[in-house]
């Protein structure tokens, strides 16, 4: 191992210490159990995540928010459900602490009461696989309510039926001004023909690669990602439940213990449960990819990154393409 200083000159110095001083300490919450959606492989329909009795009373959910600022939460990431058909529920985060929306973009989240909350809006494809997939072309109505937002982008769910045809999704989204970010489906409800091939995910890794070459300004990734997420691997390492760094703290029981994410939770919408991890509770680890546990596998092993410049510089890019995801540097 060796130190910081000797592996980076000065350029990539500055951006090491620009995330270093960062200290992101996030949390997951369910906002509502309902969705104007039932898209097939939505994890959270499939593991049961629903099943809570949801928490209807506003005051409740402040005192609940108050209590996470106190715990030392700094970044909220708003899930579901549909967050956005609980608008009250998702300006309570907003006014205590800075937040994340995830939506599916059908509903849109007002400017004036939101002006620079992030929002990510899920997409699966094209037009077509968005009809199989999700009964509709959401991106046709998203697309109109978001088109030019400096604080939203597409979250990208790239299916195996994808691999080839990406870049035409990131053309549309080109076209309408926004970014986007690359993710990978986990085949959490088993669909036919919806599960990762070895070679899939090799040419996937390439296509990934290429994306990011051609549209630098849109797509927001980098390529130690793409290898992580595509090959399940880092320095040698298998991802699964004995690497996942995005379980819920008082639900972890590893030992030995496993570096995570610190403090983090992900909570259901009573208030009261806490689901295992940041996705399913359901979903067999070994064919996770979920890509923000892999984007925090990598964060939370810088140790394991201190052995090259290469690598030490994969490591910067990869927490700089979180940060970026949540505006915490600009874009
Ligand atoms: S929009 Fe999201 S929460 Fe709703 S069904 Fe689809 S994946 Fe699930
Ligand atoms: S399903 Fe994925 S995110 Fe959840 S514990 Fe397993 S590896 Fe981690």
């Amino acid at each position: 191992m060796k130190t910081i200083s000797l592996l980076l000159d000065s350029e990539w110095y500055d951006r090491y210490r620009r995330i270093a001083n960062l200290n992101i300490r996030s949390s997951i919450y369910d906002v509502t159990n309902r969705c104007n959606l039932r898209c097939r492989g939505c994890f959270f329909f499939s593991s049961g995540e629903n099943h809570v009795k949801e928490e209807t009373n506003i005051k409740q959910w402040e005192a609940f928010i108050d209590k996470e600022r106190k715990r030392g939460v700094n970044l909220a990431i708003l899930i579901g459900g549909e967050p956005t058909l609980c608008m009250d529920r998702v300006e309570a985060f907003y006014k205590r602490l800075p937040s994340y929306c995830a939506t599916n973009g059908l509903i849109k989240i007002p400017r004036d009461k939101f002006p620079d909350m992030m929002v990510g809006i899920s997409l699966w494809g094209s037009s077509e696989d968005e009809k199989i997939l999700r009964g509709k072309d959401t991106f046709a109505i998203s697309s109109k309510n978001y088109e030019g937002d400096p604080y939203t982008y597409y979250l990208y769910t790239i299916t195996p039926k994808q691999v080839g045809k990406v870049e035409s999704v990131v053309k549309r989204i080109v076209d309408v001004g926004l970014k986007v970010h690359l993710q990978l489906l986990s085949n959490d409800e088993g669909m036919e023909g919806f599960s990762w091939r070895p070679e899939e995910l090799r040419d996937l890794r390439f296509e990934m690669d290429e994306m990011l070459n051609q549209y630098p300004r849109t797509v927001i990734s980098c390529k130690y990602y793409h290898e992580t997420i595509t090959t399940g691997k880092m320095m040698g390492r298998t991802f699964g439940w004995h690497e996942c760094p995005s379980v819920t703290e008082s639900l972890d029981n590893r030992q030995p213990p496993v570096k995570r994410l610190i403090h983090f939770y992900r909570w259901a919408a009573d208030l009261k449960t806490v689901h295992r991890c940041c996705t399913s509770a359901t979903r067999d680890c070994s064919i996770c990819k979920d890509g923000a546990a892999h984007m925090s596998w990598v964060m939370v092993n810088k140790r394991d990154h201190l052995n090259s410049t290469r690598d030490l510089q994969n490591w910067i890019e990869v927490y700089e393409m979180f940060a970026k995801l949540y505006r915490l540097i600009p874009w």
